[in-house]
């Protein structure tokens, strides 16, 4: 090979231009110039701060990383920790409200407790945009501006919210994606998180690239509000399996089984399931499950309570039939009523249904 043709095949080399304004300034590649990403995340809570610290430790260099929280010690923490440790050239900046962090931002991530929260941001943000920015934006990218919802909330708000956002950013100049996640803190905190997409065909590949920075696999499931479809079916799943499995164990247990043998039976037979095998709710049969630490961080039982409200509401919005549901409610509801129960995974009704521990 040449050395002109080795010069060629050579990795992309970055010329910065610090001193023209963030959007304008251009990263130039041996071939065509590209323009420097902002990022806007919103909502750092125990989720959202560990999602934008690897986020941040994954962008390019001379990105921008805009963070806001309503809670301020969250973002100058954050700014704090991510500067001292950063690598890379990756500008963070804390911002004073939502609208300076989206503002003309190509990708904005919000990761919010509830709908009304959801619904509210987004309100907000929208209001802050003028109505003529696809013209503008139009002359330096081509690329919709992306707002990925990673928060837990119900189809029906996450539709309206990405109707609201088409409505403000008419002709593919934005696009709102529902990308809720499995994985809890720990999968958030390690950026092993798995994300459940509601988003076009042709965004999904953009929108993968971006998940993949903060978790370990982006599965497309449909068009805008199918993640969060299937992240609240696989969710009510869950909330039935591990009363089920709390049920089951107390049952065989109170015929004179060993927890140890009904869990090996269980698994190797139909019953088997994600809390029969990983999140197994007697102390002591799974060394690592949160009943083996006195129920301990996992996924707590007020989120379950949680999911199960929004899967319920969402079976309502399209006349769906959960039997189960109400059942399940009353029992995560009444077993988070207890001091021993309050606060902790949500194996933890195995505890109240009385459960030898
Ligand atoms: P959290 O309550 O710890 O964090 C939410 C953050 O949002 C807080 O820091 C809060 O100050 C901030 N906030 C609230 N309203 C805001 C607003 N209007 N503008 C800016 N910031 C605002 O919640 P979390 O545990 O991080 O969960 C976030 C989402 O992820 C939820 O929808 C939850 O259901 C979902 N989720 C959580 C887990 C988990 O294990 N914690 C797992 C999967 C999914």
């Amino acid at each position: 090979m040449t050395p002109v043709a080795t010069a060629w095949r050579r990795p992309v080399v970055l010329l910065l231009v610090r001193s023209q304004p963030a959007r304008t300034r251009t990263r130039l590649f041996s071939t065509t110039p590209r323009r420097l990403d902002v990022y806007a995340f919103i909502g750092l809570g125990q989720m959202g701060y560990q999602m934008a610290r690897n986020l941040q430790s994954k962008l390019a260099s001379a990105d921008t990383l805009r963070l806001y929280d309503i809670n301020k010690a969250a973002v100058q923490n954050l700014v704090k920790e991510a500067t001292s440790q950063q690598v890379g050239g990756v500008v963070i900046q804390g911002s004073d409200s939502a609208e300076d962090a989206a503002r003309e931002a190509n990708v904005v991530i919000s990761c919010l407790p509830e709908p009304e929260h959801v619904r509210q941001l987004y309100g907000t943000i929208l209001k802050a945009q003028k109505p003529s920015s696809k013209g503008k934006d139009a002359s330096w990218t081509a690329e919709p501006r992306l707002f990925i919802d990673c928060s837990t909330i119900d189809p029906s708000t996450s539709r309206e919210v990405a109707a609201s956002v088409l409505a403000t950013l008419p002709n593919g100049a934005g696009q709102f994606i529902d990308a809720p996640m499995s994985g809890g803190v720990v999968g958030a905190t390690a950026g092993t998180l798995t994300f459940m997409v509601g988003t076009p065909d042709d965004h999904f590949s953009r929108v993968e690239k971006i998940l993949l920075r903060m978790g370990k696999q982006a599965l497309h499931c449909g068009p805008q509000g199918s993640g969060l479809a299937a992240k609240l079916a696989n969710n009510y799943l869950l909330a039935i399996e591990n009363i089920a499995t709390g049920e089951a164990m107390n049952f065989g247990m109170q015929w004179g089984l060993d927890p140890q043998v009904l869990a090996k039976v269980i698994n190797v037979s139909t019953g088997r399931c994600w809390p029969s095998e990983v999140n197994n709710p007697v102390p002591g049969v799974v060394a690592t499950a949160p009943a083996s630490r006195d129920y301990q961080g996992g996924f707590g039982i007020g989120l379950m309570r949680k999911d199960l409200r929004l899967a319920m509401e969402a079976a309502e919005d399209k006349g769906v039939k959960l039997p189960l549901a109400e059942v399940a409610a009353d029992v995560y509801k009444s077993a988070e009523a207890e001091s021993r129960c309050k606060g902790r995974d949500f194996s933890v009704v195995y505890r109240w249904l009385g459960g030898k521990e």
